[in-house]
């Protein structure tokens, strides 16, 4: 007998996950893409507060329909289509879980599945073929060109040879930093829904709030594509990891159908609380993104006058290289207190956007790695 009578596709797999190091190893963090400016103390305070009052109706289960949350959230997303579109984001078509990890999950459980393709085009986020596998959806990858752009006129022909019911495409992509092209959303939306039963295209806009400017967001082309996801999280911008709380915006029926497989009450009242709070404080909490987008085009501009060679990023990261042996590149820079991620294709690396004072001890610890490079 086998034990624990593991899946047999799931045997000596080892979690997702970045290596974890301790503040004294590492003082300068830039490995997981957070934002490192947490919420100020009257933010904090309003936090707090709320999940007081939330604190006496623990008894009873949460709004299971997170109601209030959707509204708040869709007034938010509305700020992205509005001024440019001139139509606002209904609640009905908002739906939130903890994480957008987990949002895309439930996705794949409503639309994946046993039979099904999921398709995404590689290098890009790692977690992705695991919400396949966990699903029983066959895991289907194309590949990105070597600028990490997307070749469309390849991509369409993709979907519609393999006929995926999901495609999954982050915009901008991790771990390269890459903005899809404006004109990508339509081809691929028209393109998977061509055939039956048709596919959903999810654009998963973790660090859509990044981009530069010129690259608008898939929200705007909602209207026209009725088999269009777009998904966020409050866990970059919103410098709200610790609290998981990702979200999409789609047609009301796709938000309908992800009713059925969501655990009920898979959102804790106190979840729900923490993120009305941190929504009533979105100027603040959004106010760094500026600066962040800022020290994102000092460090491109830095890392490419070493002579390294820099992918364009529209994130909060930029993935460098190419290193012989990136892990003794990542081990160099540990050794001096600063923790990258050993990430993406071979021979890269990726750091996160810190603050000033972190990406000068960044970069000093980089020239010193490489000043000592053979
Ligand atoms: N999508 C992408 C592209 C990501 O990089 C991440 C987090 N690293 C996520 C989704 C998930 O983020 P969360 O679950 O915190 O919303």
């Amino acid at each position: 007998m086998v034990f624990p009578p593991l899946r047999e596709e799931l045997q000596g797999l080892e979690p997702y996950g970045a290596p974890q190091v301790s503040l004294e190893r590492a003082p300068v963090q830039l490995n997981t893409n957070e934002n490192p400016y947490g919420p100020s103390p009257a933010c904090a305070d309003d936090v707090a507060a709320s999940v007081r009052a939330a604190a006496t109706t623990l008894n009873r289960y949460p709004d299971r329909e997170h109601v209030e949350l959707r509204a708040a959230l869709a007034a938010y997303l509305s700020r992205d289509t509005e001024p440019t579109r001139g139509f606002a984001i209904d609640p009905a078509q908002v739906w939130a879980a903890n994480g957008s990890n987990e949002v895309m999950l439930q996705l794949l459980q409503a639309f994946g599945g046993p039979g099904r393709r999921a398709l995404s085009f590689a290098p890009t986020y790692s977690m992705y073929p695991e919400y396949a596998r966990d699903t029983a959806t066959e895991w289907v990858q194309g590949r990105r060109e070597d600028d990490f752009t997307l070749d469309l006129d390849a991509a369409r022909a993709l979907v519609l040879e393999q006929q995926p019911t999901v495609v999954l495409l982050p915009s901008p992509n991790n771990p390269t930093g890459t903005a899809l092209a404006p004109e990508a959303v339509g081809v691929l939306c028209e393109a998977a829904a061509s055939y039956e039963p048709g596919g959903l295209v999810v654009i998963d806009e973790a660090y859509g709030e990044f981009r530069r400017a010129g690259t608008p967001s898939a929200l705007e082309l909602l209207p026209e594509h009725r088999n269009l996801v777009v998904t966020r999280t409050m866990s970059k911008a919103f410098a709200l990891a610790g609290a998981r709380l990702g979200y999409l915006a789609a047609d009301p029926a796709i938000c309908d159908a992800i009713r059925v497989v969501r655990l009920p009450y898979h959102l804790s009242a106190v979840t729900q609380a923490v993120a009305l709070a941190a929504l009533r404080h979105a100027p603040e909490l959004l106010g760094k993104v500026d600066d962040l987008r800022a020290e994102r085009d000092r460090t491109v501009a830095s890392l490419r006058a070493k002579g390294l060679t820099v992918a364009d990023s529209d994130a909060n990261f930029v993935l460098f290289g190419r290193f012989a042996d990136r892990h003794a590149t990542w081990e160099q820079l540990l050794e001096r207190g600063v923790l990258v991620r050993e990430t993406g294709p071979e021979g890269w690396l990726r750091v996160s956007v810190g603050t000033p004072e972190e990406m000068m001890a960044f970069d000093a610890a980089l020239d010193e790695v490489l000043a000592h490079e053979p």
